[in-house]
């Protein structure tokens, strides 16, 4: 994408509501008192777990594509994603019948490949990692006339995303705070927009992996895009490098932002089946794993917590059982 992208509103938000209300309806959140007891907070478990995709970022993809006019579904969507991005791009083109193009880097998880074959999407692998599958994308967004979307730096994605806070701060007027994990940063950008809008005095805390904290280390430094190791084994938190749409929001909105180990985000994993009968893949149980890194921040009060996705492989659902034992 060229240029600098536009900043969304709240009003992008509402008309993203509007637009979802036909395709989605409001994910669950529910409190469960023996995660209450675990973690010495109140805390609410917004379950956007429950969404057809299994992750949130449906809800952005819909937005992007119920925005296109006829033209530009006509023309199509590339995406380049390891996944829950690429099922999100698929589900929304495949309901509105658009083409669309998934580059993944070569030697995907198969169970995510699989899923984005089966929504109907044509999924190329090229390049090494996602930086080399993203230039690939660049490449046939070009060549075909199709529409590059991008991770992060989309204001149709955050202005969708956003569309979960409205449903968190709807149902709680009263937070203290939302517990947001960041990759790219779409998440915690919208959780900013709508908070600054319908509940000021909730604070917005943002989690990434300590392997992986390219969008820590941007925001710390004032909203710099910094370039930072890449090693978390979390799919959806691996990113290498701040976005500038997403960093421009935290900087402003932002109250803190905390970093957790891959270890830790396992064995919240595992307290999201035991206390709150919950299969979160690892992005998904970062927020709670905040919570336990740093109880103190949280004690007493009441707390949103993000499960953003439940698409574990078998092998993580394996691995938690492991912290268990
Ligand atoms: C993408 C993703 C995240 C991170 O979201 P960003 O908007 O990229 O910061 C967190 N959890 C899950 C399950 C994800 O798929």
């Amino acid at each position: 994408m060229s240029g600098t992208p536009r900043t969304p509103t709240i009003t992008d938000a509402l008309r993203a509501r509007r637009l979802l209300a036909g395709h989605l309806p409001p994910t669950p959140m529910w409190s469960y008192p023996a995660l209450n007891a675990t973690t010495g907070a109140t805390v609410l478990l917004k379950h956007e777990n429950a969404q057809p995709t299994g992750a949130f970022k449906v809800r952005g993809g819909l937005t992007l594509m119920a925005g296109l006019d006829a033209a530009g579904r006509a023309r199509g969507v590339v995406g380049y994603s390891t996944g829950n991005h690429a099922q999100s791009l698929a589900y929304a083109a495949a309901r509105f019948d658009a083409p669309c193009v998934i580059v993944m880097p070569t030697g995907p998880n198969p169970a995510k490949a699989h899923a984005v074959r089966a929504l109907g999407a044509e999924l190329i692998e090229a390049g090494a990692d996602l930086g080399e599958a993203a230039v690939h994308a660049g490449r046939i967004a070009a060549e075909r006339g199709m529409r590059l979307v991008s991770a992060a730096d989309e204001p149709e994605l955050i202005a969708g995303v956003a569309t979960a806070y409205l449903e968190v701060f709807d149902r709680e007027p009263a937070l203290d705070a939302v517990i947001v994990p960041v990759g790219g940063g779409s998440g915690a950008a919208a959780a900013c927009l709508a908070a600054a809008a319908l509940a000021p005095g909730c604070r917005v805390v943002a989690v990434q992996s300590a392997a992986s904290p390219a969008a820590h280390d941007s925001w710390r430094s004032g909203g710099a895009q910094l370039r930072r190791p890449n090693r978390t084994r979390v799919e959806g938190l691996a990113t290498g490098s701040g976005f500038e749409l997403t960093q421009r929001i935290l900087r402003d909105h932002l109250a803190d932002f905390l970093l957790v180990d891959d270890d830790a985000i396992a064995g919240a994993q595992w307290t999201l089946m035991r206390d709150a009968h919950t299969l979160a893949e690892g992005a998904g149980a970062a927020a709670l794993a905040a919570l336990l890194a740093y109880p103190e921040r949280f004690a007493g009060q009441r707390v949103a917590v993000m499960c953003t996705g439940g698409n574990a492989s078998e092998s993580e659902i394996r691995a938690c059982s492991a912290v268990a034992a």
